[in-house]
């Protein structure tokens, strides 16, 4: 048996990826955009910020809410020199603010160490077991959070797991805008995780409602009144971000 597993593990090399931080997605992925305003016309703005269909795109000056974003490429395939996405996945931030991306943007910056709470660094440092909730999602974001304990990402060899209930859980990552049936399951479900809790939001529809923002079938009320602690953007979130975004959370250490 053992030779078996090690002809397998000869054949098929490494699978996990070694280094989140450094590892390269490939294209059509989308990352952190980068913007230039330079030849951008008062007309030619308009048109670029009427293509966005989650009103993501501000003017003057020009700027880009990942928070908002839903990674379709229209604004990059008709503007190409106003609007290109990189393959930097180090888009998570404790910082909703964080996630606007201007012209000056080089890299997000991911944690501000002024709002993360003591806790997180002192209790989840090492181990953090996260219960899920699907609050209207689409299924993609969930997907891609599956595939974070797969082989290749294998998030649980840095202590991150998901478990299936929330009395085991350390703190809730939310998918989905939160619909009016899903808005009271949601506070239960977060109630029932033992405190200290962390709240995450991942992808678009979390963090801002996405294509479904302002519609009257949403209830989301409740993240008014709990504390923030990650968004990770995404239409899904790659894993990649996912977990790069949860690390860079909890191993953060004060200078
Ligand atoms: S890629 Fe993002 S910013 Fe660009 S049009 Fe689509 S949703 Fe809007």
């Amino acid at each position: 048996m053992l030779i078996e597993d090690i002809k397998i593990w000869l054949h098929q090399g490494q699978q996990f990826i070694k280094d989140i931080d450094k590892a390269q997605v490939p294209a059509p992925f989308r990352g952190r955009p980068i913007l230039s305003q330079q030849g951008l016309s008062a007309e030619m703005g308009e048109e670029l910020k009427n293509l966005c269909p989650t009103e993501a795109i501000e003017l003057n000056p020009l700027s880009l809410d990942l928070g908002k974003c839903v990674f379709c490429g229209e604004c990059a395939q008709y503007y190409p020199q106003h609007i290109q996405f990189s393959n930097d996945h180090h888009i998570g931030s404790n910082s909703r603010q964080a996630l606007i991306v201007n012209t000056e943007t080089t890299a997000i910056k991911q944690i501000y160490p002024e709002i993360i709470r003591k806790e997180i660094q002192n209790i989840f440092g090492r181990s953090l077991k996260l219960r899920q909730i699907s609050a209207a999602g689409d299924n993609s974001h969930e997907a891609e959070l599956n595939a974070c304990g797969n082989v290749n990402f294998d998030m649980g060899r840095f202590g991150v797991e998901f478990v299936a209930s929330p009395r085991h859980a350390d703190g809730i990552v939310i998918t989905g805008p939160i619909s009016e049936n899903m808005a009271l399951a949601t506070k239960i479900c977060y109630e029932a995780v033992p405190k200290p809790s962390i709240v995450v939001l991942c992808g678009a529809d979390a963090i801002s409602g996405g294509i479904f923002a302002g519609s009257g079938a949403l209830q989301r009320k409740f993240l008014e009144e709990v504390p923030i602690d990650l968004y990770v953007p995404g239409n899904p979130a790659h894993p990649l971000t996912f977990i790069q975004a949860i690390l860079a959370l909890i191993r953060y250490k004060n200078e």
